[in-house]
């Protein structure tokens, strides 16, 4: 899928060695989760993957080189029930995002970081997200932090 987090910030671009050297308590990573949906007649099914990336990844661009910044791999499948009867959407169940979620703080947490950012431009995964920022928080000690790039889901 088309990226426009810039290389340097990209932190599967980096090797164990490279992570290693990172200070672990200044370091922010992004985690990026969106949906794969129906967005009208007119837009792609990744249109909440690719806003939450070129959002990003223009954000990233402009934060200064000496801070320790990196986005993480989108979990690009959210829970997206609503759009089931749609051909072409890829939901998965809340418990599955709320797993694959805290199983990805787990291995945050492992790698020795303290700081989590739950990046969300997919109204069906708000609430989750909301949750898991607490939750990871409680489990783990992650400072976890929310950036939502959408309305809920149903909202007025
Ligand atoms: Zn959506």
């Amino acid at each position: 899928m088309k990226t426009w987090i810039p290389d340097e910030r990209n932190f599967v671009y980096l090797t164990w060695k490279q992570v290693d050297a990172l200070p672990r308590d200044a370091t922010l990573l992004v985690l990026p989760t969106a949906a794969i949906e129906q967005h009208g007649h007119h837009l792609p099914l990744a249109t909440d993957t690719l806003i939450n990336n070129l959002l990003l990844g223009k954000a990233l661009a402009l934060v200064p080189a000496e801070l320790s910044v990196y986005a993480l791999p989108p979990v690009c499948y959210g829970k997206s029930n609503e759009h089931v009867g749609f051909p072409g959407t890829l939901s998965v169940s809340a418990q599955t995002f709320l797993a694959v979620v805290r199983d990805l703080g787990a291995s945050i947490t492992a790698s020795g970081f303290k700081k989590v950012v739950l990046y969300n431009t997919h109204g069906g995964n708000t609430s989750l997200v909301d949750v898991l920022a607490r939750d990871l928080r409680a489990e783990f000690g992650l400072r976890t932090f929310t950036l939502l790039g959408s309305a809920p889901a149903f909202s007025q």
